[in-house]
Formats: C-alpha cells, sequence, structure tokens
C-alpha cells in the first residue's frame, strides 16, 4: 500500500501543494500557484532541487489545481489516482465539532460551510479546495485536517471569553486556537528530542511565523493559547495586532467615524511589525534595528515583550515546565529575538547558552545551558508532513 499523500493548502487567492511519504515526511515535489483569479497568477513547481516557474492566468481553484496536475504531468513525478493513499486538507476553522482529522463527505463539506462565520477569510478557500479535489481525484480518500483541533483539549476556563451567556451559547464565541497542526508535530518531537515520554512532557510551544502564536502544553494536550475565536489574538505577527483594548473598535468608529471594515482591515493587514516599523517582515526588521532604526527597535522590543509575557503566564498555567519550544521563521532563525525573549529568566529556571544559541541551524536542536532545568529548544516545524502523517493515520484506520 503506498504511503503517498498529496496535501494541500488552498488560501484566500492562492494553492500550496507538496507529494510526500506519509511515513517519512521525505517529498517528492512541491508548488505554490499564487495569485488566483488575478490578471497573472504564477505557479512554481519545485522537483528534483529545480524550480520551474511559470506566469499565466489562472482563473479559479480548478484551474489552480489542474496547472498543478499538469506540472506534475510536465516535470515529474507521475502522480495518478491509484498511487495516492490521500489527499490531505488544511482547514483552518473547525469550530468545537472536530478534535481529529476526518474523511471528506458531503455531510463534512456542509458543516465545514456552516462554520464560515467564524472564519470568513480562510474557511470558504479552504472548502474550494476540498471540493475541487474531490472532483479530480474522486477515487482518492480526502481527509480535512483542521488548524484548531489540536486545541480542543483546552479546559473551559481557558477557551471562555467572558462574556455574556448568549454570546457563547448561541454565536460560539470562545477561543478556539490556531497552528494546531504545528503544535502537533512540534511538541512530538520536542519530547523526542528531550526523550522524556510526551504525556508526561510539559511545554510552552512559541510558534513564531508570519502569523504567530504561543501554547501551554500539557503531557502532549493543549491547555491554552494565544489566538482565540480569529486568528488576531495574541502576538504581535507581521501584519496583525494581536491582543489589544476590545474598546479600541467603540473609540475609532466614535472618534473618526471608521466602519467595522476599515477597523478590521485595518488590524489584520496593516498593523504588528508592518504598523511599528513599516515592514513585515522580521528580518528586515532585525536589520533595520541593528542599524539604530528607532521604528524597528521599538517594533522588536514590542514584539519580545509580547512572547515574553505569554511564556510567564503560560509557565504559571502549567505549574510545572519542561521545556519551552521555539518554531515557525522567527524562532527557528532569530537568536536576537531568543534572546530578548528568554534571556534573564534564570530564576524561573529558563537559561540560555549564548553560543549554542547564536549557532545558526535548521536542525532541532538544545539552546539551553547545561545546567537549566527548563530546556529551550528550536524545532523547525513541517505543517505539511503532519497533515500526511494525520491523514494516513485516518486513512488506515477506516480500511
Ligand atoms: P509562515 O508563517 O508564512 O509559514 P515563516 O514561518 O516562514 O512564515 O516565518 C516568516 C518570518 O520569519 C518572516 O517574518 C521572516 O522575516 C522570519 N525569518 C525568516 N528567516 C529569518 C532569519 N534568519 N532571521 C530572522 N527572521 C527570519
Amino acid at each position: 500500500m503506498t504511503e503517498r499523500v498529496l496535501v494541500l493548502n488552498a488560501g484566500s487567492s492562492s494553492l500550496k501543494y507538496r507529494l510526500l511519504d506519509g511515513s517519512t515526511g521525505a517529498a517528492e515535489a512541491s508548488g505554490t500557484v499564487e495569485r488566483i483569479g488575478e490578471e497573472s497568477g504564477t505557479l512554481t513547481h519545485s522537483v528534483g532541487g529545480e524550480d520551474h516557474t511559470e506566469e499565466r492566468h489562472v482563473a479559479d481553484f480548478e484551474d489552480a489545481l489542474r496547472s498543478a496536475l499538469d506540472a506534475f504531468d510536465r516535470h515529474g513525478p507521475a502522480i495518478d489516482q491509484g498511487g495516492l493513499a490521500a489527499v490531505g486538507h488544511r482547514v483552518v476553522h473547525g469550530g468545537d465539532l472536530f478534535a481529529a482529522p476526518v474523511v471528506v463527505d458531503d455531510r463534512l463539506l456542509t458543516t465545514v460551510e456552516d462554520l464560515v462565520p467564524l472564519a470568513p477569510l480562510h474557511n470558504p478557500a479552504n472548502l474550494e479546495g476540498l471540493r475541487v479535489a474531490r472532483r479530480l481525484f474522486p477515487d482518492v480518500p480526502q481527509v480535512a485536517v483542521f488548524d484548531t483541533a489540536f486545541h480542543q483539549t483546552m479546559p473551559e476556563h481557558a477557551y471562555t471569553y467572558a462574556v455574556p451567556l448568549a454570546w457563547r451559547e448561541e454565536h460560539r464565541i470562545r477561543r478556539y486556537g490556531f497552528h494546531g497542526t504545528s503544535y502537533a508535530f512540534v511538541s512530538r518531537r520536542a519530547a523526542e528530542l528531550l526523550g522524556r515520554p510526551l504525556d508526561d512532557t510539559n511545554m510552552v510551544v512559541l510558534h513564531l511565523g508570519n502569523g504567530a502564536s504561543a501554547a501551554a502544553v500539557l503531557g502532549g494536550r493543549s491547555v491554552d493559547t494565544s489566538m482565540g475565536l480569529t486568528p488576531l489574538e495574541g502576538l504581535v505577527m507581521g501584519t496583525r495586532s494581536g491582543d489589544l483594548d476590545p474598546a479600541i473598535h467603540g473609540h475609532l468608529h466614535r472618534e473618526l467615524g471608521w466602519s467595522l471594515d476599515d477597523i478590521d482591515r485595518a488590524l489584520y493587514r496593516e498593523s504588528g511589525l508592518l504598523g511599528l516599523a513599516g515592514a513585515n517582515d522580521f528580518r528586515e526588521v532585525s536589520q533595520r534595528r541593528a542599524a539604530g532604526d528607532a521604528a524597528a527597535t521599538l517594533a522588536f522590543d514590542v514584539y519580545a515583550y509580547r512572547v515574553r509575557k505569554y511564556v510567564g503566564a503560560y509557565y504559571a498555567a502549567l505549574g510545572e515546565l519542561h521545556a519551552v519550544v521555539l518554531t515557525g521563521g522567527v524562532g527557528q532563525h532569530s537568536a536576537e529575538l531568543r534572546a530578548a525573549a528568554l534571556g534573564g529568566l534564570f530564576r524561573l529556571g529558563i537559561e540560555l547558552d549564548a553560543s549554542r544559541n547564536e549557532a545558526p541551524s535548521h536542525d532541532a536542536r538544545v539552546v539551553s545551558a547545561d545546567g537549566s532545568e527548563v530546556a529551550v529548544l528550536v524545532v523547525p516545524t513541517d505543517e505539511e508532513w503532519e497533515i500526511a502523517r494525520q491523514a494516513l493515520e485516518v486513512v488506515r484506520g477506516a480500511r
């Protein structure tokens, strides 16, 4: 039986794909179709260390997936329905209905559609990806893997907002959390690296990419996370504000006459590092900070301070902490950020080793000092492999 899985991540105007072995994670090819629906789109197909790029109009998701399959035909490897164990889909919002991945059927599509109000930017694109892939691969099981699923273990006191009962009961307003696929992968790898059973390991995991969040993971189960109803809450991100006073909405509306859409757009797309420093890329912020730029220095400080606060809060939530684990582009590569967020915490048992922290690497590694009570780890995430792994598990279970 083949272990080959095609993983699809359909975004609002892009489609990312990877063909990989779900058991070993070995990738055979991957690619991105960008600017779907715009005048000119780009398809990049990477195989055997080579990138094949072409510019052309991509009308919709069906066109995008057909173009990707065409790229497999032309540049390899050959991909046919019989050779696929599953197509694994990233679905952003599963509400409180999915704590595990599921095989896609008509009922599931209706349920994901019902959840659109909770993720109006993401779920419609994910749904389209599911529908198109079902049409193009009718004989291959399609598995939906939800970003929210990992956090369904949060206790009620952690996921409940202090708001009226009707909001919570009728409108499902609560904290859900995201980046769950990454947390599942990273926490398992971190426990392996520590040589401890996952169910006896407590960690604070920091996923610091373009989107950023933190999670408190107790014995392999999420007990709190910084993103909430939407992926806006929590840490400072590339273009998202993270935590702020919810009364800012009313204030902007009353004082400036801004509509809710204006405010949403500003908080999702014009805030975070971009709002603070005029650049959403952490590397650029770091470089400008090193050159003495005041706005970039403030952006870095606000970002690092927010991370540090969450580490303290989640340490308290967990009671006993074995590891702080960093992942995502910033978490994996910025020694400065790790030092700013975790430095001077020896009273909490957290002690970085300066030379380990500063040594560049792409591997999973320990960056704390030998005597540090709490280990500090850097673990590269691999969400596509996790989706493929979970999809295989579901398909095997269903056989
Ligand atoms: P995504 O959330 O889109 O998957 P990534 O996890 O790749 O994003 O993270 C992207 C972020 O990581 C960007 O802000 C980028 O600047 C930052 N980053 C990547 N490499 C480095 C580096 N060497 N030093 C600092 N930041 C980095």
